[in-house]
């Protein structure tokens, strides 16, 4: 039983213990928040020019602190010290991007009989932003700097099992002179910081990103306010490979590797054309042999642990140890460890095939045709991401339409760009984050209609 006062951070790697971390309580979000609303008058007053500056300055400290943040990450969520670093510059970079928005956060002059009629993008007040652990340092990211920049404060609330990098960015953020209450962070439970959050009613709108279950929650205890909420959540997304694809580069296993496969986007779908089926599978097996598994701190290592026992637990339950699958190895020992896995005897109806299982596991699925190949990418209540691999033009434009989900990539299994809009259909969650609209969902649109009646000229 967990102390509720406190959060004790395991690397997954070794299961030593990181770091003991006060948990936040229902008291202390409300002190944050009070906080928060005061500290986002002023903020929202600065001059545009000068938030982004501010901003900008918060980039250059992150950029300083890369290796810092990078191996903070890797120490508290086993990420690959490549992924790691990846992840602190995509925080940068967001910060970049995310304050040039503050200088153009531009409303429209709309004809109108009688007068001039404008509309204004105004900050919502204080926005709460709910973070998993799969990246936990990117997530923090995206659904607050944006925010920040459109002149909102944030009170972030990271998952239990990784606080660490968003505490020390909310240090840089004070290092680089963002005033105090514009970006807290408050680690703590998610059924007690993390509710007390989305009840509060001066928290003006939710960002959340993690299951699909608790996602159902948050939206619902958002409903009883008619909050707004921004919802990233499960997938279970389909590569879908046509016999005339590359297939060397279509069956590349880090496609549902990434992270160990703890990743919303990962291909856990792996969809064959039937006639290359036993090419496909062959090739899969030379790969996930070739994977090298073991210390994420080690730059030669290429997937690292699960976060958890408990997500280990959830991943083997999905995974019976007599299903026919390919399977690659995994060190013994202690650390959080799951072998790379593609089951090769599923039916798509089986639930490892529809599941989102979180972990380093794929199924391998045939299909006959173009129809046949949509039919199964869209056989499943999630919608977040997808590749098409084909060298036809036109079937990869028809298929592409066809498939229904956020992010979809021809020939790449790429997801994730902070200049792209990034978000689900279906179960998959709700709204959009990044992308050149990232801003505009952290603000209400006034309309001010101005009268210019008065003596005819
Ligand atoms: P959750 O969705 O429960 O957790 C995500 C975040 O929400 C965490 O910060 C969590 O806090 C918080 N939270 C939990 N319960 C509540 C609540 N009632 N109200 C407000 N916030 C809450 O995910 P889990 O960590 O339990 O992971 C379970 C499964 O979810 C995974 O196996 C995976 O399938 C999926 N998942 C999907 C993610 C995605 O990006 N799509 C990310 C993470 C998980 P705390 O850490 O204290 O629980």
């Amino acid at each position: 039983m967990s102390d509720p006062n406190e959060l004790t951070v395991l690397n997954p790697a070794t299961e030593e213990t990181v770091a003991v971390v006060p948990a936040a309580s229902e008291e202390d979000v409300a002190a944050a928040v009070v906080r928060s609303v005061r500290a986002q008058r002023a903020w929202a007053a600065l001059a545009p020019a000068d938030r982004a500056r501010l901003l900008r300055r918060f980039a250059d400290a992150v950029d300083a602190h890369t290796e810092e943040l990078a191996r903070l990450e890797v120490r508290e969520a086993g990420h690959t010290l490549g992924n790691a670093r990846w992840e602190a510059g995509n925080a940068r970079d967001l910060l970049l991007y995310a304050a040039g928005g503050a200088e153009r956060l531009l409303g429209s002059q709309i004809p109108a009989p009688g007068g001039w009629d404008v509309t204004f993008r105004e900050p919502l007040g204080v926005v709460g932003v709910i973070a998993p652990w799969n990246f936990p340092m990117p997530i923090a990211a995206w659904g607050s700097f944006p925010a920040l920049a459109a002149g909102n404060t944030v009170v972030l609330k990271p998952a239990e099992a990784t606080p660490l990098t968003a505490l020390r960015l909310a240090g840089l953020a004070l290092e680089a002179g963002l005033p105090e209450g514009v970006l807290q962070v408050l680690p703590g439970y998610g059924t007690t910081a993390g509710r007390a959050l989305v009840d509060h009613p001066d928290v003006a709108k939710i960002v959340f990103t993690g299951s699909t279950s608790t996602g159902r929650e948050v939206m619902e205890r958002c409903a009883r306010q008619v909050k707004p909420v921004t919802l990233e959540l499960g997938g279970k997304s389909p590569s879908v490979v046509f016999a005339d694809a590359d297939l060397t580069a279509a069956l590349d296993p880090f496609s549902f590797l990434d992270n160990a496969g703890q990743d919303c986007c990962a291909r856990t779908r792996i969809l064959v054309q039937e006639s290359v089926l036993e090419e496909a599978r062959a090739l899969l097996a030379d790969a996930l042999a070739a994977v090298v598994v073991g210390d994420p701190a080690d730059e030669k290592t290429q997937m690292g642990p699960l976060i958890s026992a408990r997500q280990r637990e959830r991943v083997r339950s999905c995974v019976p140890d007599d299903a026919p699958a390919l399977r690659g190895s995994a060190p013994d020992g202690p650390g959080f460890w799951f072998p790379p896995t593609v089951l090769t005897g599923e039916r798509p109806d089986s639930r490892a095939a529809r599941e989102e299982i979180f972990g380093p596991v794929a199924v391998l699925l045939p299909f006959t045709d173009e129809q046949d190949a949509v039919r199964l990418a869209n056989d499943t209540p999630y919608g977040l991401s997808g590749s098409i691999w084909t060298r036809d033009v036109g079937r990869a434009l028809r298929v592409s339409q066809a498939v229904r989900a956020g992010n979809l990539s021809v020939n790449s299994h790429s997801s994730v760009r902070y200049w792209t809009p990034f978000g689900g259909f279906k179960q998959s969650g709700l709204g959009r984050e990044l992308g050149p609209d990232a801003l505009a969902a952290f603000t209400e649109t006034k309309n001010v209609f101005i009268s210019t009646e008065g003596p005819a000229l």
